[in-house]
């Protein structure tokens, strides 16, 4: 089979490697259908996330077809259509029983990273009971690509740790593809105002359309000022963070009114100064999480009853076998254009 194979910092190829067999009796194999590209995709081919070795197909998100399962798979069967979640988790351990997946003793974050991932055209997946998701006949599975990773993590790690509210003002600093995941999600919570905040006027007009109320373009304008003007001075209830570098959580920790909540999405690999010579009196909150996936379930109602259309944060698509170009586009969002791109497997 085919495969986007990491060799080391900023190379990369589309070249043959082995079609993955089962190895313990909880895999399955997939045949992968529609996959994508994710910024952290981007981070490792920059040598950030030294754990992937030279010869790792990278990948962690992407819908697909059962090719075969393991011996004690009993969930799934050769031809159901399934959605791949970015997390693995064995359902378990101590932390599964805690709904939290992400930090799974066996599993968490591995595929694309500690094991073969899904730009390819098959891909094992471990634990495949608790890891893979049945696609509803009829539905949209390119819209379902966006729910093996970035709506749950904005969901999880944006909406629900900064427990927006009916009637709260929420600040998303970042108006990427999770910034945008964010801003779909919290309008579950009908929250008075949602502030979008980024450099890229093409993202921002996005952000209107996608239910912002107020956009800031920070590199024209004092994101601050503006916030402070448009909430009578007092800042936002929620502040999500989805960009992940020290200039973006210092603005959050201004931006955060008295009583609210600072939610981090971003990965961060700098460390931030925390500004505690005014947020000890602000009875303010900072959370941080891996997205745990636990509620794609959830998202996949509201994605078929079409109360969220991810859709909307898909603007490119290609032949999986084009992925070089797809990476291009991507590594160039800016220029391109670019949110989401959708891989094709012909
Ligand atoms: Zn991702
Ligand atoms: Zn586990």
């Amino acid at each position: 089979m085919k495969a986007l194979v990491y060799h080391g910092p900023g190379n990369k190829s589309w070249e043959e490697k082995p079609r993955p067999a089962i190895q313990q009796p909880g895999d399955a194999v997939v045949r992968i259908t529609k996959t994508t590209i994710c910024g952290t995709d981007l981070h490792i081919l920059k040598g950030d996330v030294p754990e992937v070795t030279d010869g790792r197909i990278l990948g962690h998100e992407g819908v697909g077809v059962i090719e075969e399962t393991g011996s004690s798979v009993t969930n799934f069967k050769k031809g159901d259509h399934v959605l791949i979640s970015c997390i693995t988790s064995c359902g378990k351990c101590d932390y599964c029983k805690r709904g939290m997946y992400s930090h799974c003793e066996n599993g968490g974050w591995i595929l694309g990273h500690l094991i073969d991932g899904t730009q390819a055209e098959y891909t094992r997946i471990p634990f495949a009971d608790n890891s893979l998701y049945h696609i509803p006949a009829g539905a949209d599975e390119e819209a379902l690509v966006m729910l093996s990773d970035i709506l749950p993590t904005g969901f999880e790690c944006g909406v629900l740790n900064g427990q927006v509210k009916p009637g709260d003002t929420v600040a998303i600093v970042g108006a990427g593809p999770v910034g945008l995941a964010a801003l779909l999600t919290a309008q579950f919570y009908s929250p008075a105002e949602i502030i979008m905040i980024d450099p890229d006027e093409a993202r921002l007009a996005v952000s209107k359309k996608l239910g912002a109320t107020q956009t800031i373009n920070n590199r024209k304008e004092n994101a601050l000022d503006k916030v402070k003007e448009l909430t009578g001075n007092k800042g936002a209830d929620t502040v999500i963070e989805a960009v992940g570098i020290p200039e973006t959580f210092e603005l959050c920790q201004y931006l955060v009114a008295p009583g609210g909540r600072i939610a981090n999405v971003g990965v961060h690999g700098r460390s931030v100064d925390l500004h505690l010579e005014i947020l000890w009196a602000h009875n303010i909150s900072i959370t941080t999480r891996l997205v745990d996936t636990v509620t794609t379930p959830m998202l996949m109602k509201t994605v078929q009853s079409a109360k969220l259309n991810p859709k909307q944060l898909i603007t490119h698509h290609f032949k999986l076998s084009d992925i070089n170009h797809a990476y291009d586009t991507f590594q160039h969002a800016d220029r391109e254009k670019a949110l989401k791109v959708i891989l094709t497997n012909e």
